[in-house]
């Protein structure tokens, strides 16, 4: 660390309530991340803002985390300040009813669970694609997280994004968004969104939750630690599961990162993995599915750290 960015780091930690060298294993579903150099839990948009402020003011890099259930962190970890959402979740309720539609208020960090639950609580359909998904909303969003049977951007109406220059929260309308598959192209922190969904029958829209959880328990290591799906599903034909599966990898290991043999798009941390070992792993199922299929696989976790 140089002289600059440790004072930066001190007027920082004398300000605000941080952590400093804080393991980011611990902040991720992967279990793997070096340390940040300072980590903050803020609790309101207020002292969200405020830290962008000091960050940007004393030139300090933020990156940001939500349930850190479809990050890889690097061994070395994250230099800068790493702001996670997770407690900017006061906020969810009904906020508009238009003739056939419900339009649900909701921060970023409210985990995507909640929000099923409200939706049953509610009798509201629209999101049972999203059992079982982890994560908080501000993730889900930016990831368009998704199954076969829906994503996030069929039911986001707007986001409210915070604006790191400027400080202003801006709203953008839904249909302006650039999403694509497992994809928003945004910068800015999303710190709330309006979600669209229809009224429907409370039995039913419960019904469909549950046959979803079983499948997904069903056939995905959901107990052990991983970032979910490695691998993005090539455009068209076989699934990358599919792939990898068939390319003989199941069980493959490298150190404590494992290819799951429940379902193969899944790299699974079995104790005490390290970014290296996943990234080696990774590496050598594409070498492997590009030899047998000519067809590269694309990372959908994202890599993020020094
Ligand atoms: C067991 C398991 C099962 C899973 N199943 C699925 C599945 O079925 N479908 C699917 O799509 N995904 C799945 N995932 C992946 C993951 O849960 C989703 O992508 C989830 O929506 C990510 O949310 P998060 O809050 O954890 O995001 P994070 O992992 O914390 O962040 C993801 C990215 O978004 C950025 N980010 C986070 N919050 C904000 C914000 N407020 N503003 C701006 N940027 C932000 C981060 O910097 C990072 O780049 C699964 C993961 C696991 C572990």
């Amino acid at each position: 660390m140089n002289k600059k960015e440790n004072t930066a780091y001190s007027t920082l930690t004398q300000k605000f309530n941080l952590l400093k060298n804080e393991p980011l294993k611990r902040y991720t579903s992967f279990k793997i991340g070096g340390p940040a150099d300072l980590l903050a839990l803020p609790k309101d948009q207020t002292e969200l803002k405020k830290l962008i402020k000091q960050a940007s003011d004393l030139d300090v890099p933020v990156t940001l985390l939500g349930g850190g259930t479809n990050v890889l962190i690097t061994d070395k970890g994250i230099r800068g300040l790493v702001i996670v959402t997770r407690q900017l979740n006061a906020n969810i309720h009904i906020i508009e009813t238009q003739l056939n539609e419900k339009i649900i208020f909701v921060e970023a960090g409210v985990r995507l669970s909640k929000v099923c639950q409200f939706a049953i609580n509610h009798s509201l359909t629209g999101i049972e694609f999203a059992a079982g998904i982890p994560g908080t909303v501000g993730g889900a969003i930016m990831m368009n997280a998704g199954t076969e049977s829906g994503s996030m951007s069929d039911i986001v109406n707007a986001i409210e994004v915070l604006n790191q220059k400027t400080l202003a929260i801006e709203t953008i309308d839904g249909k302006d968004l650039d999403f694509s598959y497992r994809h928003l192209n945004q910068p800015g922190i999303i710190v709330a969104a309006k979600l669209t969904l229809t009224p429907g029958d409370q039995n039913k829209i419960e019904e469909t939750f549950k046959q979803n959880l079983i499948q997904k328990n069903a056939t995905q290591p959901v107990s052990f630690a991983s970032a979910g799906c490695f691998f993005k599903n090539p455009v068209s034909g076989k699934p990358a599961g599919e792939l990898i599966e068939k390319t003989g990898l199941k069980g493959m290991r490298i150190n404590d990162a494992m290819v799951s043999r429940i379902h193969a798009n899944y790299i699974i941390n079995v104790n005490a993995a390290s970014c290296e070992d996943v990234l080696l792993l990774k590496q050598q199922i594409q070498q492997a599915v590009f030899e047998k299929y000519h067809i590269q696989l694309e990372t959908e976790v994202r890599v993020q750290g020094e």
